[in-house]
């Protein structure tokens, strides 16, 4: 008797987690699957990504001094990368952290320009342009092992460790000379690796070490 209640605790107990837990349709493509996307799809599935972020997150508003103050930031940068234009946004995140994707989304948490110097955050911009001047997520798409497509726009894509570690030097080597062009001293890019790793809880899966980042960035910027 005293098994038979415990079972029935125990479907009681799942029942209330999956009556709680958002049912998600999740598509997921094959390694095959991914290497035949046609580069316009895999833009289009960036913006989905880009959406999903936006709208699982507080972007502060157009006016917000966050906001202008990043605007003035991006000025000396093109508006442009291979014919998309970059949009910017400022999350409300304590979090250091920044990202793009293939359509031009570029976000940055409020978290990083709190810890960061003007230049340092012109850095990490030419590093997240680098990746979408560089079609990194074209490569990522074509050499992912499968890519999670949920209904809600969240796209997990797994990505062999050697090939994203590769691409964020890439976009470090691009943001050299893109702040070259700028008259911005590219030394800031290892001041930022600095700061960052103070605030670095683990070691990321998908980057470099910070010391592997900053030993190739002192070789090529000297
Ligand atoms: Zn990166």
């Amino acid at each position: 008797m005293l098994k038979i209640i415990k079972k029935l605790i125990t479907i009681y107990i799942l029942l209330l987690l999956t009556a709680c837990a958002p049912t998600y349709t999740v598509n997921t493509l094959n390694e095959q699957a991914l290497t035949e996307l046609s580069s316009e799809q895999i833009v289009n599935l960036n913006l989905q990504s880009c959406l999903y972020h936006d709208s699982n997150q507080i972007a502060v508003k157009q006016s917000h001094p966050l906001n202008q103050y990043l605007y003035r930031l991006i000025q000396p940068f093109p508006n442009t990368i291979n014919g998309k234009e970059l949009n910017y946004r400022v999350y409300l995140n304590t979090q250091p952290n920044a990202w793009s994707s293939l359509n031009g989304c570029i976000r940055i948490n409020s978290g990083l320009l709190k810890i960061l110097n003007d230049h340092e955050i012109q850095a990490v911009i030419a590093h997240e342009i680098g990746h979408i001047a560089l079609n990194h997520s074209i490569t990522a798409f074509h050499h992912a092992k499968a890519a999670e497509i949920k209904n809600n726009n969240e796209i997990i894509l797994f990505v062999p460790q050697s090939l994203s570690q590769k691409q964020e030097i890439a976009a470090d080597n691009y943001a050299i000379n893109l702040l070259k062009q700028l008259n911005i001293d590219p030394n800031v890019l290892i001041t930022m690796l600095d700061k960052l790793n103070n605030y670095q809880k683990e070691q990321s899966y998908s980057h470099p070490t910070i010391m592997i980042r900053k030993n190739n960035l002192i070789n090529k910027i000297n």
